[in-house]
């Protein structure tokens, strides 16, 4: 690794003998020069990995390629968006597992404002996993309607709910493994709760928004979420795994929109490589 934290330094400062041959007043001058160069340098770099990331904007060069360089930048992104978004929460209203678990199955295809305008029904009518066990699919189509895709969607609630009450006692269960195998139920929606009901950082949720944004800052070139997620986690402190997911969720619906992003009053324009060439 080179000195000063990676810098790539001056050609003029590994070669500080090309001023053989010429004047000392000359020589003086490059001397200076390489000094300067090498301060700003190393400045650049402190502040890079320094503890006031959020505060001050560093020069990150654009598209990171090596970890150390996806580090640099994810350790900014999540500073800065703690920063812009410090009330960042899961937008779907829920009370408990259960309703998380219901309110994040409907949530595919749909916004959450959608969501939470169909799910105070569907909990008044069927409050607990028994009580949607036992519902019948076609009454819980006509709550669900206007979500989309309400009948595979009325299926999923069914047959999950079953699930819970036949293999749980009714509780959500707090593994990955057990929460991918109940109908409806994919490693995002698994994510979601664990981050959010249960608090357990396991995995990243990775949405239309973490794609979008983790691949225009250059964190991935991974075309799918497992892959993202993957490549995600080692960047990010575990314990900000759920805070991750909103803040970049938060800034996909605000500022970096998947068309005509607003990067001229975005947080991060100095450390996207994207930045300016989506319009
Ligand atoms: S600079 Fe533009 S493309 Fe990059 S994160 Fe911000 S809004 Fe998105």
């Amino acid at each position: 690794m080179a000195r000063n934290g990676g810098v790539r330094q001056p050609v003029s400062v590994k070669r500080p003998g090309k001023a053989t041959g010429t004047t000392n007043a000359n020589v003086v001058n490059d001397a200076s020069r390489v000094k300067t160069e090498q301060r700003i340098a190393v400045k650049r770099n402190a502040r890079s990995i320094g503890q006031k990331l959020s505060q001050k904007a560093p020069l990150v060069a654009k598209s990171p390629k090596t970890k150390a360089a996806k580090l640099v930048v994810a350790t900014i992104v999540l500073e800065r968006l703690k920063a812009e978004y410090p009330d960042a929460h899961c937008e779907l209203d829920y009370r408990n597992p259960f309703e998380l678990l219901c309110a994040t199955i409907l949530s595919a295809q749909c916004t959450d404002v959608r969501v939470n305008m169909t799910t105070p029904a569907l909990f008044l009518r069927y409050a607990n996993a028994s009580a949607l066990a036992a519902a019948v699919p076609e009454d819980v189509e006509e709550i669900v309607r206007s979500t989309g895709f309400f009948r595979s969607k009325a299926k999923s609630l069914v047959g999950m709910a079953r699930a819970l009450v036949e293999q749980y006692g009714g509780n959500v269960p707090t593994g990955i493994p057990e929460l991918v195998a109940l109908p409806g139920v994919g490693r995002k929606t698994a994510n979601v709760i664990l981050g959010n009901a249960f608090d357990l950082n396991d995995g990243i949720v990775v949405d239309t928004h973490v794609q979008r944004l983790s691949r225009r800052l250059g964190l991935t070139r991974e075309p799918d979420p497992i892959g993202i997620e993957k490549e995600l986690m080692p960047l990010f402190p575990r314990e900000d795994w759920a805070l991750l997911s909103h803040l970049l969720i938060w800034h996909g619906r605000r500022v970096c929109f998947a068309r005509k992003p607003a990067c001229a009053t975005c947080v991060l324009r100095d450390v996207c490589p994207s930045a300016d060439t989506l319009r």
